[in-house]
């Protein structure tokens, strides 16, 4: 790790973590990839660790570190733990939906919701897609009215991650001109859910929510009424650069898999790795590899340092997605017919690869905010006074 960016303290917590990953998550992913569903169990014992909750406030349960330690925990998970269907799970929970708890949920929020999401009891979704709004978010129906002391929920979300199996999604809804985010308990009367066939990353539930007339308390809304737009604007930056370290760890994963198997493979009497053509990909792949790990730290380090840094995020996110994707298809290439086989991991990692440049926004809309920072000097500003 570099020490320009991680103190001896990150190195150490990524040992400790370590540990916990090659213990309680990867002997068990094949299981959970077959079952389409994680233990709840082990995000409990993430949760007892305090993984759940790294930058949380100590009040709430959480341990009050700094974004380094995300940057840890989403590259480590990736990387020992082999699955962008697992790192799924975990980042939608801390990341997508527990990011607007603690940015801006109210103290009764936080009690509610916040502390067993860090302790792992509750697990959280974000559901922004509709079926009729997915980029252009502007165009979302589900609609919350207020009745008294209460809004009242119609509408449907789809491609919500941990929306099956989770306890609450936090729901971008249409309130007159705005957009709100509210908190829906996913048990509520009127919600239905229906798990999505996926192509890939499989342990990870995927839910189509509908909501037909969901009472939800008014101590559900985050924030203020209309801000929904900003905060999630907000959010989708560190929600992003988690995804690209994310996409880091993979890709050494899928390296690190790749070196070991070409050490080990003969043709023609000698070791694979011998062949120029083979070790010369491998350099290309390890330099491209080198070089976004150096810019996702120094980014992770600015977000650390409280800099706004919306450009290097849409750039890390689409970047490292178009990299993991050209590495493990020819990674995958290395292996030859074995790597088509269920049984390699390799297999997996390319099934699963395909939808990093599609979810958490497409590689279209990344160009999109990209040249609008740099073509037209947009200025995103941040959303969030800090509750
Ligand atoms: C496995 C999975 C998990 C997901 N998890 C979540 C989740 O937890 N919460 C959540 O809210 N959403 C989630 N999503 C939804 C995801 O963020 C959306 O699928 C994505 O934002 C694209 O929206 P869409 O599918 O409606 O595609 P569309 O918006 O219909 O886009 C279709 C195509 O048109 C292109 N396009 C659209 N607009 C433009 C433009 N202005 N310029 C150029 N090209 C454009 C897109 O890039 C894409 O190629 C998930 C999706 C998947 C597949």
């Amino acid at each position: 790790m570099d020490k320009l960016f991680y103190t001896e303290e990150h190195i150490l917590f990524r040992d400790s973590l370590r540990d916990f990953v090659k213990a309680e998550i990867t002997p068990h992913i094949t299981k959970w990839e077959e079952e389409g569903k994680v233990d709840r169990g082990v995000l409990k014992k993430a949760g007892e660790m305090g993984f759940l909750g790294l930058e949380v406030d100590e009040k709430y349960g959480g341990m009050g570190l700094d974004f380094m330690y995300s940057a840890v925990l989403c590259e480590e998970i990736a990387q020992t733990g082999g699955s962008p269907g697992f790192s799924t799970v975990i980042a939608s929970h801390s990341y997508l939906a527990m990011n607007y708890l603690v940015n801006a949920g109210s103290p009764f929020i936080k009690e509610k919701y916040l502390v067993p999401s860090v302790s792992g009891e509750k697990i959280g979704s974000l559901g922004m897609t509709e079926p009729f709004a997915g980029s252009d978010l502007r165009a979302l129906r589900t609609t919350a009215k207020r009745d008294g002391d209460f809004y009242i929920i119609d509408g449907s979300k789809t491609f919500i991650s941990n929306g099956y199996y989770g306890d609450y999604c936090v729901t971008a809804c249409k309130t007159g001109e705005g957009i709100s985010m509210i908190i829906i308990d996913l048990d509520s009367e009127g919600v239905s859910r229906s798990k999505l066939d996926k192509v890939g990353i499989r342990c990870s539930d995927t839910a189509e929510l509908a909501f037909n007339n969901v009472k939800v308390p008014v101590e559900n809304l985050i924030g203020e009424e209309g801000k929904g737009f900003y905060y999630m604007m907000e959010s989708l930056q560190e929600e992003r650069l988690t995804l690209a370290i994310a996409n880091i760890g993979t890709m050494r994963y899928a390296l690190d898999l790749t070196l070991q198997y070409i050490s080990e493979r003969k043709a023609f009497g000698k070791s694979i790795n011998q062949f120029q053509v083979l070790r010369h990909k491998i350099a290309e792949l390890e330099t491209e590899w080198s070089a976004w790990k150096t810019f996702s730290d120094h980014t992770s380090y600015k977000l650390s340092q409280g800099e706004h840094v919306v450009k290097e995020c849409s750039m890390l996110k689409l970047k490292t997605s178009d990299l993991l994707n050209k590495m493990v298809y020819d990674c995958l290439q290395m292996f030859g017919g074995y790597g088509f086989m269920e049984e390699y991991p390799i297999g997996r990692l390319h099934r699963d690869a395909r939808v990093i440049p599609i979810y958490g926004g497409t590689s279209e809309i990344m160009k999109e905010i990209i040249s609008k920072i740099v073509v037209d000097n947009k200025n995103y500003k941040p959303a969030y006074k800090k509750v």
